[in-house]
């Protein structure tokens, strides 16, 4: 069944479905980081950058974050930060204000999150590229031929992995 599911995933094109992931490290962790905070202030701040590529190709509109219903208290508070505070990459103006807190059964747009995240965690947990093979291709990319700025791997170690060696390679830190 996972097979079909990830089958489906690789079959969509741009921009009909595009993905977004960040992986943290342990090695990133210092005193006084907050994990969830640094990885979902590095989720919307990728979404937010493809949302500010596609108004300057001509389509502005804004994008609506999507968080699982169950984890809603957590994840409103650190929203709220980001309206005011900024994430700490800075402004995150092409998302809506408010995420939209649904349901399982609301959107089946969480059920493929789910797929996306379980590859990824399946790839630097357990270096098992069977299903990440399926969604690579669908994360953020200015173009089809450029590596994916949708993944981040939040590290300090010295890494070649999917989401570092096009960084480490044209020396990109940081942000993007
Ligand atoms: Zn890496």
């Amino acid at each position: 069944m996972l097979d079909e599911l990830y089958g489906l995933i690789d079959n969509q094109s741009f921009p009909n479905l595009i993905a977004f992931g960040t992986c943290f490290h342990i090695s990133a962790y210092k005193a006084g980081i907050h994990v969830l905070d640094a990885v979902f202030g590095d989720i919307v701040t990728r979404f937010n950058t493809f949302m500010v590529r596609q108004h300057r190709y001509g389509y502005p509109t804004k994008g609506l974050v999507i968080v699982d219903q169950a984890h809603e208290d957590k994840y409103r508070e650190l929203f709220q930060n980001f309206r005011e505070t900024g994430t700490r990459y800075g402004t995150v103006n092409n998302v809506v204000d408010i995420p939209y807190f649904a349901g399982r059964v609301d959107t089946r747009m969480i059920q493929v999150a789910d797929l996306v995240a379980y590859s990824v965690y399946q790839y630097y947990e357990h270096n098992n590229l069977r299903y990440f093979n399926h969604v690579n291709e669908r994360f953020d990319r200015r173009g089809p031929h450029d590596p994916p700025d949708g993944l981040k791997h939040i590290t300090s170690e010295d890494c070649q992995c999917i989401a570092c060696g096009w960084r480490v390679g044209r020396k990109i830190t940081g942000q993007i």
